[in-house]
């Protein structure tokens, strides 16, 4: 089956990323969300990407003209009925995704793969929302989407072998490497990233180092690009708060208690960087 037309639910940071990435690599794309304001900034951030590779040379002032004629934007999730493949990439709240994905299923053709970008909610519970479990998988791009090269392509019990081998080769089209996991909560990024940056806020919490020094210690001691409450802060905090949520809830695991501070921070509407104010100010 060719995949001409591909849709992106939600126009957040990663939506717009990967709705960037795949208007990149050819395809026409759809990208859709709750209102206008939401699509006009994700497609305000595309342009800025697009105008900035343009300044560093790495793309041609016609090659982002053509990827912005591929995108489309629609606040009318039935609009998604001519897509060939589609990406949901809304807020990290199960019970959003779930009625996104009955509604997907009832609006795409029967052949259609149905993917998330979920960072944690297990493929499995997804997949039972819809008639068609062995076209649910997920895709797991990495952020800031159009920099970053991993994409983990997570099989739910049910995902047929040909779903994941198109997830697969349309990540490789994307010019991302997948990487291959399995259906537990945060599966193979965030089951490893999002303890250690629990961590580092428990650190924070409990006072044994100001911000800046947990990062430089991560940064300089242990060879990270970043350190983790700048990471967590790129992140954004309510989407660190849903993870450690829901890896303290699939495993019953105390090790997994989300740090009250980050709780205290979600609470307060300090998200990081996208609401200009987390462990930093923006
Ligand atoms: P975001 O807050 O930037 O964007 C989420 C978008 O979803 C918003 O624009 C919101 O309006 C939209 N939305 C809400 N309800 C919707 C609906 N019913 N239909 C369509 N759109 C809807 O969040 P984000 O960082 O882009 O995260 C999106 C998803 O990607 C989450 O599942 C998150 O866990 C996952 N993810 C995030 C990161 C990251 O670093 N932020 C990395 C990998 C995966």
């Amino acid at each position: 089956m060719e995949i001409r037309t591909f849709g992106v639910v939600g126009s957040g940071q990663m939506g717009s990323g990967i709705a960037q990435v795949a208007a990149a690599s050819g395809l026409r794309v759809i990208m859709s969300d709750i209102n206008e304001d939401c699509t006009a900034k994700g497609l305000a951030d595309i342009e800025k990407n697009l105008k900035r590779s343009v300044e560093k040379g790495k793309i041609s002032t016609e090659q982002c003209q053509e990827v912005l004629t591929r995108l489309n934007t629609t606040t009318d999730l039935q609009d998604m009925a001519t897509a060939d493949f589609v990406v949901e990439a809304a807020v990290e709240m199960e019970e959003l995704k779930f009625s996104i994905f009955r509604e997907l299923d009832a609006i795409c053709p029967d052949h259609v793969i149905l993917a998330s970008n979920t960072s944690s909610i297990p493929i499995g519970r997804i997949a039972a929302q819809t008639q068609r479990p062995d076209k649910v998988i997920g895709m797991h791009f990495m952020n800031p989407v159009p920099v970053m090269k991993l994409v983990e392509v997570i099989r739910g019990l049910a995902t047929s072998e040909e779903t994941f081998n198109i997830t697969w080769q349309l990540s490789k089209k994307f010019n991302k490497t997948p990487a291959e996991a399995n259906d537990y909560p945060g599966f193979i990024a965030n089951r490893i990233l999002l303890p250690m940056i629990n961590e580092a806020i428990y650190c924070l919490y409990h006072g044994v180092g100001k911000a800046e020094d947990i990062d430089t210690v991560m940064k300089l001691g242990m060879n990270h690009p970043m350190g983790p409450l700048a990471l967590a802060d790129l992140i954004g905090l309510d989407t660190c708060l849903a993870i450690m949520e829901t890896l303290h809830s699939g495993f019953k695991d105390s090790k997994y208690r989300p740090c009250p501070l980050l709780r205290k921070y979600v609470e307060t509407g300090w998200l990081g960087r996208k609401s200009g104010r987390g462990f930093y100010q923006y």
